[in-house]
């Protein structure tokens, strides 16, 4: 179970889950992360050095799961330049 293993290798995949989506469907799987606004606010600093603290602990890749198409992209890549 978990990531497939081209993404996760050996050391596993650290996943940072996003929360928030726009698209509010009623039959959402993960509707405590996309609907109920579950996680806390992270700017990208904080978000930079999780992705570091992932690669110190041997994960072999950063694995952003989001809800939403849009939202994240920009944090995410603007973390991902300071990590
Ligand atoms: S996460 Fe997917 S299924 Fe859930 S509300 Fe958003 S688009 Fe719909």
């Amino acid at each position: 179970m978990g990531e497939e293993d081209v993404l996760a290798g050996r050391g596993g995949s650290g996943t940072i889950f996003f929360c928030g989506c726009n698209l509010v469907c009623v039959f959402c799987q993960s509707h405590g992360i996309s609907q109920q606004a579950l996680g806390r606010p992270m700017p990208p600093e904080l978000l930079a050095d999780l992705m570091l603290q992932i690669q110190r602990r041997g994960c072999e890749s950063v694995n952003f799961v989001t809800p939403t198409h849009v939202a994240t992209v920009d944090h995410a890549r603007s973390s991902a330049s300071m990590a």
